[in-house]
């Protein structure tokens, strides 16, 4: 087990000023025309793939690194660019962590190759959860997989929704019900092949924030897939499935559930680390700006009015990435989360962004209040971290439940 430590090695720090260069000489200079433009930033997704950073290698290598710091430095780094763009690049490897937490290895080796494309021609890849129905309460999920033994495939219908590259993806790993009964221990998950007949796109979302993202819902029609496309595979899902029955019966259910909190606790501070780089990056420039502009002859930063308010942002933001990469180290090493610290590193950090942004529009005055100055959109993209991946509400709920072990509603 590697040691907790706030020090990034060598090798970390090489890693991260690449991707630093990388966030400020192509992300940065691109954001505003992507965020006005609404479209999937394909040119950028296309160099970061020529440079290495657009790939499961690179990916997997930061999802391994033992000190459980490799993810959260390059999310952060790359969100210090730009969410939106940020977030089309690492879009394709939330659905492909799915794939290797849950697939077999041919799976693996087979669909994650899919999923990114290459240089020449990229692709990206989508995790669909989310319903119209169920949001926060993913146990309402009504999509169903319904499995023809006759010719081994599964059929999947229903309506999913907020799929980041739903639609435009070339893989779409799907989450369906397959036991209506046993809630979300009677889901799996399904990779849909590309151009698998069926599968369409439909309203593609105008949104607040992190506008280059594309997000749309999926709408599955009779989509019939090989049975070696169920993630584990059907032997692997009966046995789940026998337990959980198993367990339903004696009343129980808590291991099964205990195993999916782990997993939420484990991802959770990725997308942490994706709001403290928004945060960093607001707060860069308003310090910059509150250092420069001048104001009854004297720089603004010399009211302590805004210096503390700068204080305080800064303190907020270094508390936040403490949190991420304690959950990240914790999550890395396999330790116990008996405080729902994953949980705990989204929440601080998702609202220590929304409010450090909306303090650096304040600090900017007018400017900050336009386009002309990137703190606008940052803000606005700052609170897409509140809501995805968990709102605050559940974040809390989850940490309350864990430090209680009441079922608090
Ligand atoms: C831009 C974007 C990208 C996304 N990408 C994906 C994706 O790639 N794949 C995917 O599957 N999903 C994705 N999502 C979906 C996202 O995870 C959900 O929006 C989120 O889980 C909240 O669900 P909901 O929007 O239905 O809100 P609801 O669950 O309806 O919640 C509405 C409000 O009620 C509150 N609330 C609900 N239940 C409780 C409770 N028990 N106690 C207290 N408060 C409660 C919530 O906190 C929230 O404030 C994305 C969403 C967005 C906006």
């Amino acid at each position: 087990m590697a040691e907790f430590t706030m020090e990034l090695n060598d090798e970390q720090k090489e890693v991260r000023d690449w991707l630093h260069g990388f966030a400020a000489d192509v992300i940065r200079p691109a954001a505003a025309e992507w965020d006005e433009r609404e479209e999937t930033p394909w040119p950028v997704i296309q160099e970061a793939a020529k440079v290495g950073i657009y790939s499961l290698d690179f990916y997997a290598q930061q999802y391994f690194d033992a000190t459980g710091l490799g993810i959260p430095m390059a999310m952060e780094e790359l969100f210090w660019g730009d969410a939106g763009i940020a977030l089309s690049i690492v879009g394709t490897g939330l659905a492909a962590v799915g794939v290797l937490a849950n697939g077999t290895e041919e799976q693996i080796g087979t669909w994650i190759p899919q999923m990114y494309g290459d240089a020449n021609d990229v692709k990206v890849a989508a995790f669909c959860s989310s319903e119209p129905d169920a949001g926060s309460d993913v146990a309402s999920m009504r999509t169903r997989a319904v499995y023809d033994e006759a010719k081994d495939e599964w059929v999947l219908n229903g309506t999913k929704t907020w799929a980041t590259n739903g639609g435009i993806a070339n893989v779409h790993v799907v989450v369906a019900v397959v036991d209506a009964d046993l809630g979300s221990k009677g889901h799996a998950s399904f990779i849909v092949p590309p151009n698998t007949p069926g599968l369409s796109q439909g309203q593609k979302f105008k949104k607040h924030g992190i506008r280059a993202s594309h997000t749309a819902e999926v709408v599955l029609e009779d989509v019939r897939i090989p049975g070696s496309c169920l993630l584990g595979g059907k032997e692997k899902l009966d046995e789940r499935l026998a337990r959980a029955r198993e367990r339903a019966r004696a009343g129980g259910g808590e291991r099964v559930k205990n195993a999916a909190m782990a997993t939420f606790e484990a991802s959770r501070p990725a997308v942490g680390a994706m709001a403290v780089g928004t945060a960093r990056a607001a707060y860069e420039v308003a310090l910059d700006y509150a250092m420069t502009r001048e104001q009854f002859g004297r720089p603004i930063i010399d009211n302590q009015g805004v210096a503390f308010q700068l204080a305080d942002m800064r303190t907020s933001i270094d508390a936040a990435r403490l949190l991420v990469w304690r959950a990240s180290w914790m999550a890395v090493n396999g330790r116990p989360f008996t405080a729902a610290e994953g949980s705990m590193s989204k929440l601080f950090a998702s609202e220590t962004a929304k409010k450090v942004t909306g303090q650096a529009i304040q600090i900017l005055g007018g400017n900050g209040y336009t386009r002309e100055y990137p703190v606008e959109r940052m803000h606005r993209d700052a609170a897409i971290y509140t809501i995805f991946e968990g709102t605050s509400e559940i974040q809390r709920l989850v940490i309350a439940r864990t430090l209680s072990g009441m079922p608090i509603r």
